[in-house]
């Protein structure tokens, strides 16, 4: 345990692991070439690492964008949904999501997100009755809420699903891997993500129609559209749904840079170790914090297996006054922590999304927001590191919380 005669340093929790080497050599590379737009040659970084990509997600295509919200917005253009369309999601995830929504000149439904950071699937098909005309699950901060149950009810409907999976990959449910079970999902690259290329995003779907579109949309003008892969034989169905849309769709510029794809590609072989010391690293936080009455760290669903790379935890049985006064006591030692509704204009609540329209109350997703915190835990910290960040958590509520017993009295 840290006393105060033994100042513990904690660890720098925002900064990512290093980028493969072999990065550099293809930035050296492409320095000497040029070759820095994805449309310069047909085996543009880019283009391989769509291959590679869709290789790794199992579906017979992939798109590379700008970013995630990018790929959020281009899934919605799209499915072609008539201006004003309803698109349901969850009322606790980035605001960028909603923002995808209102560009797309659709308008955001929002439904309750329980205490255990997942959708409220009463709320959740209540609303989906209510001219909902395609839905973006967001796995936010990797939590999966339950997938067979969502995909059940919006299929009985007919209604696509777009799976906002920007902080899940390498997740899986049921043994499928997240993003890869709605009809078209969304990643992103930005450097608090498993993948780190600053900026980027990418979309996975099997459907060419939408892929077409897409890839048009994203700004394949001319023929550029016949540099794109699809994965596994030659396949037609690409090439004809490229023709039925060829200089009917606007072009919106969102590619990929070579110089982007050159960071991400080497980082695609060390997904799985990542995320295998991802989940173990928040597993034995989340254990330590467990034994603490006042901490709860929400269960995964059974179907879940997680890649996390931040811990979620409730606080139980404080009082604001309390939560404000560990979260700065914890902060005073190092240690960060967001709870996402305390924090003035955090955009993770729902009442700072001010751009919709009518915004609505969501009583219960607020009390979960007022109480669910937030810590970074890279992939790369050692367990030493990681008790640093129990030990001044569970420092921080001793004196904060000084008689375990009080509770409920
Ligand atoms: C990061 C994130 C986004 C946005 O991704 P960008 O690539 O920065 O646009 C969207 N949704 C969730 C859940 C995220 O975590």
């Amino acid at each position: 345990m840290q006393t105060q005669s033994q100042p513990v340093v904690a660890p720098d929790v925002h900064q990512a692991e290093p980028i493969p080497d072999a990065a550099r050599e293809a930035i050296d590379a492409l320095m000497q070439s040029a070759d820095l737009f994805r449309y310069n040659s047909e085996d543009a970084p880019v283009s391989l690492l769509e291959g590679e990509f869709a290789e790794m997600m199992g579906t017979r295509y992939a798109l590379a964008v700008s970013s995630c919200s990018a790929a959020l917005f281009l899934s919605l253009k799209a499915l072609d949904l008539p201006r004003d369309a309803k698109v349901l999601l969850p009322g606790f995830t980035f605001a960028a999501v909603p923002s995808s929504v209102i560009h797309a000149d659709c308008l955001p439904v929002l439904c309750e997100v329980g205490e255990n950071l997942r959708i409220n699937l009463a709320d959740f098909e209540a609303k989906l009755d209510q001219d909902i005309a395609a839905v973006i699950i967001s796995h936010m901060r990797g939590h999966t809420s339950d997938m067979d149950a969502i995909m059940a009810l919006c299929d009985a409907r007919d209604i696509p699903v777009i799976e906002d999976a920007a902080h899940s990959l390498g997740t899986t449910w049921g043994g499928r891997k997240i993003g890869t079970i709605g009809k078209i999902g969304c990643f992103s690259f930005q450097s608090y993500k498993m993948i780190n290329a600053g900026e980027g995003g990418v979309l996975v779907s099997d459907d060419p129609e939408l892929v077409a579109r897409a890839v048009i949309m994203s700004g394949a003008y001319e023929h550029n559209w016949k540099k794109h892969k699809r994965r596994g034989e030659n396949s037609s169905e690409l090439e004809e749904a490229f023709g039925r849309w060829q200089n009917k769709l606007p072009l919106y510029n969102l590619r990929m840079n070579n110089l982007s794809a050159a960071v991400i590609r080497p980082q695609i072989p060390e997904l799985e170790r990542r995320v295998i010391d991802g989940l173990k690293n928040h597993d034995y936080v989340a254990d330590r914090l467990n034994g603490s009455p006042w901490f709860e760290v929400p269960p995964c669903l059974a179907p879940e297996v997680r890649a996390p790379d931040s811990i979620q935890f409730n606080l139980v049985g404080l009082t604001d006054n309390q939560v404000k006064a560990f979260a700065a006591l914890s902060a005073d030692r190092g240690v960060k922590v967001q709870v996402f509704g305390m924090s003035t204009d955090n955009a993770r609540a729902f009442w700072n999304w001010q751009f919709i329209k009518d915004l609505p109350e969501l009583p219960q997703t607020r009390a979960m927001l007022m109480r669910a915190c937030d810590v970074r835990l890279p992939v790369r910290l050692t367990r030493a590191e990681l008790d640093i960040i129990a030990d001044i958590l569970l420092g921080a509520m001793d004196e904060v919380m000084p008689e375990p017993l009080a509770y409920g009295t």
